[in-house]
């Protein structure tokens, strides 16, 4: 895959003279948490961002699966979007706060899962529970994988709650809304706000945001993966490294 062009130049092979860039968080404009609970903000990449902002022919959208508190203590910049929990959680550039499901009534069906899957990782190492709200899962990190496999083949048994559906790797496994999609929230700010004639770009680096990539191509954008080595991907460019997407990003007149 090809190493990304810069942004002045992308808009030149597109023909545009505006963008709207949708940025994941982890792994891709920062490097990893130890685990998704630290919110660390970062003053360099925020001096970045704000100075993006400045431009009239941007426009800014931040799009993660953390919660919207954590991404708005990581990204306190108004005026832009921040999307939350895959896009379930938003906070348009004016502030306002929007929600596309209703919380109380979906967080039931989460309450019934999480001591169950507490207990299956309760007294073992390498596994964290984490409660996003929105979604509950269990990263498994240890080594051991005969115990990795146990763990996540018994919170597999659950019923899956009303309003939600379950999601799985070797290693992970996560309940979560279908509407938790950040393909979907591109769709939704795009359709929000109207930006004519600029170029939507999405940046990300995992699986979920393959959805994003789809969805910015779908319209003509442009999706960049952030990853060291090729793999099957919808995006059309790569950046190897959050350090490579800062450059990119520090380029940007
Ligand atoms: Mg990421």
């Amino acid at each position: 895959m090809k190493d990304s062009p810069s942004l002045q130049q992308l808009m030149k092979i597109y023909q545009k003279e505006r963008a709207f860039l949708f940025l994941d968080y982890d792994g891709t404009l920062a490097r990893f948490a130890p685990n998704p609970d630290v919110v660390l903000p970062d003053s360099e990449l925020i001096d970045i961002l704000h100075e993006i902002n400045k431009l009239e022919s941007i426009r800014l959208a931040i799009i993660s699966g953390r919660r919207l508190d954590h991404i708005r203590s990581l990204v306190p910049i108004n005026g832009i979007w921040l999307s939350g929990s895959y896009g379930l959680e938003m906070i348009d550039p004016s502030g306002n706060e929007l929600h596309l499901l209703e919380f109380d009534h979906l967080r039931l069906g989460l309450e019934i899962i999480k001591p169950t899957w507490q207990a299956l990782i309760d007294r073992r190492d390498g596994f964290y529970l984490e409660d996003k709200g929105w979604s509950l899962a269990i990263h498994a990190n240890g080594s051991d994988k005969h115990e990795v496999n146990l763990v996540l083949e018994n919170a597999r048994r659950i019923d899956v709650p009303d309003g939600f559906h379950m999601k799985y790797t070797h290693n992970f496994i996560e309940l979560c809304p279908p509407k938790a999609d950040k393909g979907v929230s591109v769709d939704y700010i795009l359709n929000s706000e109207s930006f004519e004639g600029a170029l939507p770009i999405f940046i990300g680096d995992d699986p979920r945001d393959e959805d994003a990539f789809a969805a910015v191509q779908s319209i003509g954008g442009v999706g960049i993966i952030v990853v060291e080595k090729d793999r099957d991907t919808k995006a059309t460019y790569t950046l190897k490294r959050p350090e490579q997407v800062r450059d990119w990003l520090k380029e940007i007149k």
